[in-house]
């Protein structure tokens, strides 16, 4: 590179520090997030799964609660019974396949509301310092739950706690609570070009 060029390199990542050290000095709150990882591409709960082990890595205690159980027991949360973490990670599973599998909406309601139970509960504990609601947006969007009772409760939760929730469809209510929106966009998924789910990657 030119003597030159290195110059203006040199400016301006000067000036790029600058506009990031006063981004940095301007968040001086401390306090748990809500935090939304929806849109139709791959990566939304293994993404909530990747907090989680970073929560761990602190020596923090997290809870799981999965709002929907597909006929496979995925990696991540084999991973988890088998390191018997069940001091540091509380974890359920909503009992049922949920809705084109099942087809029975009262089965799936009593399902959900169980799984609620054990959700608000670990909203209630400050020594969560994470709680992962894992598909919740479904539930919402088939009125399994009501949006509304379950925003008041991720509101009321301890400060210092961070929910994390994932899923396509987020109701708009859900949106403009949360601190934090990603939305993971589909541009291609190997599946649509005839690649099967693969154990460790999709499941
Ligand atoms: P992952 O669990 O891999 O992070 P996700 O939580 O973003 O995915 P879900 O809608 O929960 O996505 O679906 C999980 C399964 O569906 C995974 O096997 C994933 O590879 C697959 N999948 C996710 N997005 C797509 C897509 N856009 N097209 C096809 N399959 C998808
Ligand atoms: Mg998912």
């Amino acid at each position: 590179m030119e003597e030159d060029q290195k110059q203006r390199h040199n400016l301006r990542m000067q000036r790029k520090k600058a506009v990031v050290d006063t981004a940095i000095n301007r968040a001086n709150q401390s306090r748990g997030t809500l935090i939304l990882i929806t849109g139709n591409g791959k990566g939304k709960t293994t993404s909530a799964f990747g907090t989680l082990y970073r929560a761990l890595g602190h020596g923090q205690s997290v809870g799981v609660v999965q709002f929907i159980k597909g006929t496979q027991a995925s990696g991540e949360v084999i991973f988890l019974q088998q390191q018997a973490l069940t001091s540091t990670v509380r974890y359920h599973a909503m009992a049922t396949g949920f809705t084109w599998d099942t087809q029975n909406w009262d089965e799936d309601k009593r399902a959900a509301d169980e799984a609620w139970t054990q959700a608000s509960q670990m909203l209630k504990d400050p020594n969560l310092s994470l709680v992962i609601l894992d598909e919740l947006t479904y539930i919402l969007k088939y009125h399994y739950l009501n949006t509304a009772e379950v925003l008041a409760a991720i509101k009321t939760r301890p400060p210092m706690q961070t929910v994390i929730i994932t899923g396509r469809a987020a109701p708009p209510e859900l949106i403009d609570q949360a601190d934090t929106v990603s939305e993971i966009a589909d541009r291609k998924h190997a599946f649509k070009a005839g690649i099967k789910a693969q154990a460790g990657i999709d499941f």
